[in-house]
């Protein structure tokens, strides 16, 4: 069994060799957390850059007003106060000061005046602006002047240089490092010091207690000690928290932005090795808790930072947040909105609204057979078609995919909501041509309807989407109202249901097969088994739009013990043709459920004579969450079977990551939507680190999901991920295509030729 000659190999590891190992490995998360702090305040100081640059003329009741929107005091317990300061010149402190006398920020002189300190007369000063603070007691005088002195000099030269500054600031007992982001308009950094001497608005300022994070991740570690550090030579900052015994061991690593860090401690402690039983020796040792309480606090946070950067009024952020990106159409986000909206007017003045919403017939068809770009050309030239035929004050969005919606009211619906709708399927009937080909395309879509007062747009959009199922279900290019005989979402999930209950039986579930390719030697080295629907009227259907029905009826047990059966005798079939390949399988929270599952993965391995070493089960971390206790109990006998368990979507399940730690796995599937945004933004960059390291850390694969090209492929190299799948690679393909594969791969396994070309499409 896989884990008892895991236990063999670690024993067999010398005792020196072992403790030194589990000093690197604490020094590893002790890292990981600080970097995610400094992270973490890097993000806040991006996220008042981008208020300042948004709104500069902000009064300190708005930034206050913002700030706890935030909860930022809460959140970062390590910051003592943030805010912004600004260049008065001499001839505007008059001024300043009776504004600064009238909205005090900081703390005012004798009598309520305000005091420029330290006193005298100066070209100009350097004052707090806007200021949110832990403690009123830890406010500057509201006259501080920070051009003055050394602190003076750094933060004038942050101006001119762009490039913040790090002072560590003594006050009382408290030492804290003050951090002075230089903004300028605009939002970013103009190229020369004239220029960004000119576009200067103010520092955003933060001042943070290192102790407060240094303590926070020592809490866990006893006996040993942190340094961090900044910066090198006599410019150097240095926090330290904690103390190691005499004889400790010092270990230092580099963060590579400036920082590095100094973990000293005595080495194996059994304590660590106290809960780590579900884990057995491979991880024994290796305290994770702080590391991913730090995980978890970033990522629980994440979200809603992400939501609140997006909220950041300025204009470009919000229309980036507010539109579709294909086709510049308001995104589902505006389109409540103004559904809303909608609503409001109609309440009060006896309108008529109605929404329409529209779907693409057999769009996929265009996607797999002209290819992705061709897709997206399309549904641009939807969108311009759609928006041309509705009026002025009428609305079209994208909801996404091949989904659109059109709001319409008052006179647009004099002549009946159908009547828009077949003027919209009309206009949708000229042929398109797109840019890469010259062949016409002709395109019908189907359209659903609601209308009349609902309290909540989300209803009115569901009732019609109820109509579109309908109309889908009608055939194509059919327009249907919604009406409550339809009731609602039930009759819809029921005839969903009924459909399904039938599916497994009628033989209409297949499967895919998605290639998992060797990062490293480009080697093709498994599939993931994915479902698909063959509906007798619909065609196939994707496993997002019936999945969660399986779950919800319980069906998933059942077709779940299908896709395992089915996938274990193709992988045999495969392994009988002399292949040996990984075959992951999803198992839905609800199979895991259950005690049969463990009787349901043996029988499908004794049938088909997999070898269960190369069987995959994949485990949404939501599902493992969902109970934790329950899940530790059911992995246990699935391990034991002999195969492998991968946490699947991984960093999105971020409430209790702590538990990770619990579970027998094998492979870390990191999330498409991280992946997505790895070559492009720094956040889900961090994150695909942060995560690929804390897989190394356990010792487990990390899979990258949803590779989609070369520039996320290189990025991906430069993490040391494991293994890759999405589109680049392959999309999911049948039995037979999986079959050509192997047999080309074999050929250039034995040439040495690793996979270059991407492989067809989807059948
Ligand atoms: P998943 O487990 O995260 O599966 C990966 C999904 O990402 C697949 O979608 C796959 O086609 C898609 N994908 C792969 N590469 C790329 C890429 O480069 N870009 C993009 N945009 N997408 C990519 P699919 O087949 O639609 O499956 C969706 C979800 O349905 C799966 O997500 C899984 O949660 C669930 N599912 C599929 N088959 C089964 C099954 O047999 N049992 C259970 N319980 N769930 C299943
Ligand atoms: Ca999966
Ligand atoms: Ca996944």
């Amino acid at each position: 069994m896989g884990s008892s000659m895991r236990a063999a190999s670690a024993v067999a590891r010398g005792d020196g060799q072992k403790a030194r190992r589990e000093l690197t490995l604490s020094s590893a998360e002790i890292t990981a957390d600080i970097q995610l702090s400094i992270q973490h305040e890097q993000d806040l100081v991006v996220a008042l850059q981008a208020f300042l640059a948004g709104m500069p003329n902000a009064t300190n009741a708005a930034f206050l007003a913002w700030a706890r929107s935030m909860h930022v005091m809460q959140r970062y317990p390590e910051l003592l106060g943030w805010g912004e300061a600004v260049i008065v010149p001499a001839s505007r402190l008059a001024a300043f000061a009776a504004s600064a006398t009238a909205h005090p920020v900081g703390r005012l002189g004798p009598g309520g005046s305000f005091q420029v300190v330290p006193p005298g007369r100066r070209p100009y000063y350097c004052f707090i602006r806007l200021d949110e603070g832990r403690t009123a007691a830890d406010a500057p005088p509201a006259g501080f002047d920070f051009c003055t002195g050394d602190v003076g000099a750094v933060n004038l030269a942050a101006r001119s240089s762009g490039k913040g500054s790090y002072i560590p600031v003594t006050m009382g007992t408290t030492t804290s490092l003050s951090v002075e982001t230089p903004v300028y308009r605009g939002g970013s950094v103009p190229p020369s010091p004239a220029a960004r001497r000119s576009a200067f608005i103010g520092w955003a300022g933060m001042g943070i207690v290192p102790k407060v994070v240094l303590d926070r991740v020592l809490a866990d570690h006893p006996d040993m000690a942190v340094t961090l550090r900044y910066g090198a030579g006599t410019s150097a900052i240095a926090f330290r928290a904690g103390s190691a015994p005499p004889g400790a061991a010092t270990t230092t690593i580099r963060l590579h932005n400036g920082w590095s860090i100094e973990t000293s401690g005595a080495v194996a402690r059994a304590g660590w090795f106290a809960n780590a039983n579900a884990f057995g020796p491979l991880l024994g040792g290796i305290a994770l808790s702080v590391l991913l309480g730090a995980l978890v606090y970033v990522l629980g946070t994440g979200r809603s930072r992400a939501n609140e950067l997006v909220r950041q009024r300025t204009e470009e952020l919000r229309h980036q947040a507010l539109h579709d990106a294909l086709t510049g159409l308001p995104n589902r986000a505006l389109v409540l909105d103004r559904m809303e909206q909608m609503l409001v007017r109609a309440r009060r003045n006896q309108l008529a609204v109605a929404v329409l919403f529209i779907d693409l017939d057999e769009f996929k068809g265009v996607n797999d057979t002209l290819g992705h770009k061709a897709g997206d050309d399309l549904l641009a030239a939807v969108g311009a078609r759609l928006a041309g035929a509705v009026r002025a004050g009428d609305t079209v969005g994208r909801l996404g995919g091949d989904e659109f919606v059109v709001l319409v009211e008052g006179t647009s619906l004099t002549a009946g909501a159908e009547v828009v709708a077949e003027k919209l399927l009309l206009v949708l009937s000229t042929p398109f041509t797109l840019p890469a080909s010259d062949v016409p395309l002709y395109l019908t879509a189907s359209i659903g309807i609601a209308t009349g007062d609902r309290a909540q747009p989300e209803e009115l959009l569901r009732d019609a989407d109820i109509a579109l199922y309908q109309a889908k279900a009608a055939g194509r290019q059919r327009v249907v109202v919604f009406s409550p005989a339809m009731h609602s979402a039930i009759e819809h999930r029921h005839q969903l249901e009924v459909d399904l209950h039938l599916a497994l039986d009628a033989g209409q579930f297949f499967l895919l097969y998605q290639p998992m390719i060797d990062l490293g030697t480009r080697l093709f080295t498994g599939v993931e088994a994915l479902l698909r629907w063959d509906h007798p009227e619909r065609g196939v259907v994707m496993p997002d739009e019936f999945i969660p029905e399986l779950e919800a009826s319980g069906l998933i047990v059942a077709v779940g013990a299908w896709v395992l059966e089915e996938a274990c005798r193709q992988g045999a079939a495969w392994q009988a043709m002399g292949y040996r390949i990984a075959i992951s399988v999803n198992v839905s929270g609800r199979q895991l459920a259950l005690d049969r599952i463990a009787d349901d993965v043996r029988r499908a391995v004794v049938a088909s004579g997999l070898d269960p070493g190369q069987l995959v089960l994949e485990l949404t971390e939501t599902t493992l969450m969902d109970d934790v206790d329950a899940a530790v109990a059911r992995l246990a006998p699935l391990r034991a079977l002999g195969v492998r368990l991968a946490v699947d979507d991984f960093g999105t399940g971020y409430s209790s990551l702590a538990y990770l730690r619990r579970f027998p796995i094998d492979v870390l599937k990191i999330d498409r939507s991280f992946v997505s945004g790895i070559a492009d933004s720094r956040e889900s960059a961090a994150l695909v680190h942060t995560l690929v390291q804390l897989g190394k850390v356990l010792g487990l694969e990390t899979v990258a999901e949803g590779v989609e090209d070369d520039n996320q492929r290189l990025r991906l190299q430069a993490e040391h991920v494991d293994t890759g799948q999405g589109f680049l690679f392959s999309r999911p393909l049948d039995a037979a295509a999986v079959g050509r594969l192997l047999e080309r791969s074999a050929a250039q396994r034995e040439a040495t030729s690793p996979i270059e070309e991407p492989v067809a499409e989807e059948a």
